[in-house]
């Protein structure tokens, strides 16, 4: 049985990660509309990857004997005047969650919860890869994308990004 707090937090957690995934989905939908595929393209596998560490998350909890609760999720409410907008919204909302899971971490740390912890390690360590992978995304459309050229370039790298299931992460 986990503790009530650690339980609650990683709860909470499930609901923001969900959230991540309709916050990417919705800069997927803007990228479409502005015809730009391949960054909508980008978007729903990033949408996708939330909705897995949301599993991930609810399965630990199952795991350990909690009752996950499903709350309401939020609407995204960034609002896009160019097409940088919702990259650097990204980047922004990565360092967020990262904020998020160290604070899980603080907590499970601070009572000693080392099955908590170790469950965690793997988020601390996604969380690393997904702020690296926002940054990249804002250095490479100020470096190639000036241009319709540029812009159509890393449009069709975008493009090539390929899913993979987060199932590597901690025991399901
Ligand atoms: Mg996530």
């Amino acid at each position: 049985m986990l503790n009530k707090k650690i339980a609650t937090l990683i709860n909470e957690q499930v609901n923001k990660e969900f959230y991540s995934g309709y916050l990417y989905l919705d800069f997927a939908n803007y990228f479409a509309d502005e015809g730009l595929d391949g960054f909508a393209h980008w978007y729903e596998i990033q949408a996708q990857e939330e909705r897995d560490h949301a599993m991930m998350m609810r399965r630990y909890l199952i795991d350990n004997g909690v009752r996950v609760t499903s709350g309401a999720i939020a609407q995204p409410d960034k609002t896009f005047n160019k097409i940088s907008d919702p990259l650097e919204a990204g980047y922004e909302h990565e360092q967020y969650v990262t904020s998020l899971i160290n604070n899980i971490y603080s907590e499970a740390f601070a009572i000693k919860d080392f099955k908590t912890m170790q469950f965690l390690d793997w988020f601390i360590k996604e969380q690393g890869e997904e702020e690296k992978n926002a940054e990249d995304l804002i250095k490479k459309f100020k470096m190639f994308a000036h241009d319709a050229k540029g812009l159509y370039a890393l449009n069709q790298e975008l493009a090539a990004r390929v899913y993979t299931a987060s199932t590597t992460g901690p025991a399901m």
